[in-house]
């Protein structure tokens, strides 16, 4: 009992100290939306790096044409292929293919990390010329989704700032990830020509706004978070220098586009509810004092920081017994797939939770209160992480001036990853808090949808409105 008290204790500490009241959330936002415009005035100007994508077109429904797609995120990596079906018809035929990354490869060399992903694509192409007839003299075009922080120069050439998420390659840091490809792709005898290389929230938008005009932003909740918006031209200072002078692609032109790819992972307020665990996963991370609003908010961190707490509660109160605490020492032991199954439990002996605890911790014969205490641990950090979601949201609406209602003006947010895909409390708690923020008629106007796998297809559109063949 007394073992029980103190654990409620520490949990009832963590709940104060992550609580994200409306009024913090507001303020959130209202830095989100300043960071967002000294990203824009000059490079540096922000530690959210408001990077140019170069992506000035976005597919419009009239691109034609075989095109391929590669996804290299923070767990998976995706090849796909499109066949676009031109006048609205839009895709009229697909196919992918999903691969885990090997752990190896994300701290080796880059030629062995683009080697991998050259081999994936040579055998997905091959399979697909089986049964297909493609080329004509024209090399097969593909956009690459790379979902790190890029320096672009133009629509298909970028070289690495950093690395995030998991991933730790130092000698491609600086490098230029396209020629890396390329040349990954010569060694395989690919023919292949990289048309567009974007991230995952820029391939987000893409991807829904084929469909969807009224789509503003791509965001991505996966393994990292990241987001991307169209700005007009005349908002973005520090890309006046680069803009061509002559013709109709003048700054103060409002029909000149660009798709801003944000980084809003390296986000960082002094509002933002941060926790001793917080700052200890942060120190002890690949990347510290980077990525704070990421390791808030993303799939990659979540288990993680639940991790922490139940190790410091194990550790204080012996509230799960005598264990061995090997198994909870380990970093990155528990993932978020594995809280969000245990947030989820709604069997009443808490059978799930019971289960997860055997099998990745190696704990067993967990008390029922234990386990309630458990589920309420990981409600603290995944509600914590929807509502500072939502507040990054409400931050882009306010920013492009879309957080009240003008009349028949909609607004549409594309969200996809895996943390927003299958974490249904997450979903659920960052659409409930988006609209505690805009109020009852700002939020009429606003619509948050799932873009399926909309990174992915949204590289291989860009590649086609890109396409050197038209
Ligand atoms: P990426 O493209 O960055 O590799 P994904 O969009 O594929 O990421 O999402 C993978 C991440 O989604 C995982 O790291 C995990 O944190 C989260 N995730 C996957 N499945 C679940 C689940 N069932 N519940 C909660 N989170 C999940
Ligand atoms: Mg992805």
């Amino acid at each position: 009992a007394a073992a029980l008290a103190m654990a409620e204790q520490v949990v009832a500490e963590l709940r104060v100290r992550c609580e994200t009241p409306p009024s913090m959330l507001r303020e959130v936002a209202v830095e989100m939306a300043r960071e967002m415009g000294a990203g824009l005035e000059k490079d540096g100007g922000s530690r959210v790096k408001m990077l140019l994508s170069y992506v000035d077109k976005l597919p419009t429904g009239r691109e034609e044409g075989l095109f391929y797609g590669l996804d290299l995120g923070g767990t998976n990596f995706r090849v796909l292929k499109v066949q676009l079906g031109g006048n609205a018809k839009h895709v009229v035929d697909r196919d992918s293919r999903e691969v885990g990354i090997p752990p190896h490869l994300m701290s080796g060399s880059s030629s062995e990390l683009f080697g991998f992903i050259a081999s994936e694509l040579a055998k997905f192409v091959d399979d697909d010329e089986k049964c297909a007839n493609i080329s004509n003299g024209k090399k097969r075009e593909i956009g690459f989704t790379f979902s790190f922080p890029v320096k672009q120069r133009s629509v298909a050439s970028g070289t690495l700032v950093k690395w995030t998420k998991a991933f730790s390659i130092n000698d491609a840091v600086g490098e230029d990830v396209v020629a890396e490809l390329q040349t990954a792709m010569e060694k395989q005898g690919l023919d292949m020509h990289v048309a567009a290389l974007i991230n995952d929230a820029v391939g987000t938008l893409a991807g829904a706004r084929y469909y969807d005009k009224d789509v503003v932003a791509g965001v991505i909740f996966g393994t990292g978070t990241n987001a991307a918006y169209v700005e007009k031209a005349n908002a973005i200072p520090k890309w006046e220098g680069e803009l061509p002078h002559s013709g109709d692609m003048k700054k103060n032109d409002f029909a000149v586009l660009q798709v801003i790819n944000m980084e809003w992972g390296n986000f960082f307020s002094s509002h933002l509810p941060i926790t001793e665990y917080d700052q200890e996963l942060d120190k002890e991370s690949l990347n510290p004092g980077e990525q704070i609003y990421e390791k808030l908010t993303s799939g990659m961190y979540l288990g993680e920081i639940v991790r922490r707490v139940l190790l410091k509660i194990s550790l204080q109160s012996a509230i799960f017994g005598d264990i061995d605490h090997t198994k909870l020492q380990t970093h990155f032991l528990l993932r978020t797939p594995h809280i969000s199954a245990m947030h989820h439990d709604e069997t009443s002996d808490l059978k799930i939770v019971a289960e997860n605890f055997e099998e990745n911790l190696e704990i067993t014969g967990t008390s029922l209160e234990a386990r309630k205490l458990v589920v309420e641990i990981c409600d603290i950090v995944a509600t914590r992480a929807a509502r500072l979601a939502a507040a990054g949201l409400a931050g882009i609406l306010m920013k492009i001036g879309r957080d009240h209602s003008v009349e028949d003006q909609r607004s549409v947010i594309a969200i996809d990853g895996g943390l927003f895909e299958h974490y249904t409390k997450f979903r659920r708690c960052l659409e409930t808090t988006l609209g505690e923020l805009l109020g009852d008629e700002a939020s009429k106007a606003v619509a948050i949808k799932h873009a399926d796998d909309g990174s992915g297809i949204g590289a291989a559109l860009i590649a086609a409105s890109q396409s050197q063949y038209k």
